[in-house]
């Protein structure tokens, strides 16, 4: 290892972990576009969410003005058995790669549940429990979510039913029994156990589901039995809120060594894990304090941000959600059963949608085997078993670290690496094999999905 004075892992102390979320919105000129009520085309109130979503969750998700929310003491010390999450100077990457660039990341992958999405589920059993609510249920597509939320519902005694997309249900049977072992009863979606499940069963017979329809019988359950709620593990705003400790632990280490970000790259599903990681960075760049280059990467296979369109559209293939604006593929988009890397929602958190609109950030696609070559390379040198959703990120940042190298700029990278992969081991098994291929879509592909996009005129 080179000589520095910056550590391989810089370890915040247990009383560093952050006491308050940051929500980015109260520092953005122009707010995400409100929730629509679906009948209505009326914003949804929070009387209108009720039913739905926990009531001081509701009052996270409307919360545009409060840049500092307090982190109850009982999530404080959950997040004690986990947090903080160690930030890795990734000094063997940079020499595999010989790079002047540093690399630096933050990683969440060293909790059971395997990714940053405790973080938030954490959150959201805690304020259902305190409401005295029996239970919540939720979809769940790779099962990283379904997992954080059964350890979070057991912690808090909370029952919780997880929709789980079937064909991850059948493909990742050692996901399921983690669920099930902390208590969790999980159902491959669509089912029979919804109106909406038959339904698309019909329209659809054979499908092997997607997060939208899983969500769509998720709520359905929620709205329908008493003394239960439905949980969202992404793109909601408040799911951003949660995942700020992320990028406010990130800063507070590279604080210590006054080291600032020149770039700094996350991968993008829902946009939680990039929003969290870029909250406090984004904050000084929108309060005009400090400049970053910020990039949100998706797979090539699923491209909302940097194909598709910004427009309001439905959460969910059921159609029963609020309307978000965000940029969408539309909520009838399924993406090839041959994406193995995750990243499948059709949507994109309003809150990234409104900063990317309005140029505050960078996004862009990569194909899946470019993916998992950059996953290999980083475990055989760094030793982490990455997701293959944070290595769309790691793809992106050697790919600027090798740009580096040909400019010989010193610039500093800092990128998000947001779980473990080891239940992906069949999609590895694909690419070690040779057999993994990339999947593009065409435009006329994403032509039908924007077909279905509402008409909304404000
Ligand atoms: C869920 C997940 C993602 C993508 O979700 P975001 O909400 O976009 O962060 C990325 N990486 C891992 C490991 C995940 O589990």
């Amino acid at each position: 290892m080179p000589e520095t004075k910056i550590p391989y892992k810089i370890y915040l102390n247990e009383n560093e972990i952050p006491t308050k979320w940051y929500n980015m919105r109260a520092d953005m000129k122009n707010k995400p576009a409100p929730l629509l009520n679906p009948g209505t085309l009326k914003p949804m109130t929070a009387e209108d969410l009720a039913p739905v979503f926990c009531d001081e969750l509701i009052a996270q998700e409307l919360n545009d003005t409060d840049a500092y929310i307090d982190i109850p003491e009982e999530i404080q010390d959950f997040y004690k058995m986990y947090r903080p999450s160690p930030l890795i100077r990734a000094y063997f990457l940079e020499k595999a790669l010989d790079t002047p660039a540093k690399i630096y990341y933050k990683f969440e992958g060293n909790n059971t549940s395997g990714s940053h999405k405790l973080n938030s589920a954490i959150a959201q059993a805690y304020y259902a429990k305190k409401q005295g609510l029996k239970g919540v249920t939720t979809e769940t597509g790779a099962g990283q979510w379904g997992t954080a939320l059964s350890m979070a519902c057991s912690y808090f005694d909370l029952d919780c039913k997880v929709y789980m997309v079937k064909v991850s249900y059948e493909q990742k049977p050692f996901r399921r029994e983690v669920m099930r072992t902390y208590g969790a009863s999980v159902t491959p979606s669509p089912s029979e156990t919804t109106q909406i499940g038959k339904k698309i069963l019909a329209e659809h017979p054979g499908t092997t589901g997607s997060l939208g329809c899983a969500i769509s019988e998720a709520v359905e359950v929620a709205v329908s039995t008493e003394g239960y709620r439905y949980v969202l593990g992404s793109v909601l705003n408040q799911v951003l809120l949660h995942q700020s400790v992320i990028g406010l632990e990130a800063k507070a280490a590279l604080d210590k060594y006054g080291v600032k970000p020149d770039i700094i790259i996350g991968c993008a599903g829902g946009g939680s894990n990039l929003g969290g990681l870029i909250s406090p960075f984004m904050g000084e760049k929108l309060r005009g304090e400090a400049d970053y280059r910020i990039i949100a990467v998706e797979p090539a296979s699923c491209p909302s941000f940097t194909r598709g369109k910004f427009a309001y559209d439905f959460c969910d293939t059921g159609m029963v959600c609020p309307l978000a604006k965000m940029y969408t593929l539309g909520s009838g988009f399924i993406p090839s059963a041959n994406h193995a890397g995750g990243l499948r929602y059709h949507g994109m958190s309003s809150t990234l949608s409104q900063l990317y609109h309005d140029g505050y950030m960078e996004a862009t696609s990569v194909e899946q085997t470019s993916v998992f070559e950059a996953a290999e390379k980083f475990a055989r040198v760094e030793g982490i078993l990455p997701a293959p959703e944070s290595s769309h990120a790691i793809r992106v940042a050697i790919d600027e670290a090798l740009k580096c190298k040909e400019t010989g700029e010193e610039k500093t990278i800092l990128f998000g690496l947001t779980g473990t992969g080891y239940f992906d081991m069949v999609a590895y098994e694909k690419y070690n094999d040779g057999v993994m291929t990339d999947y593009i879509p065409t435009d006329e592909d994403l032509e039908k999905g924007f077909a279905g996009l509402p008409k909304v005129d404000l």
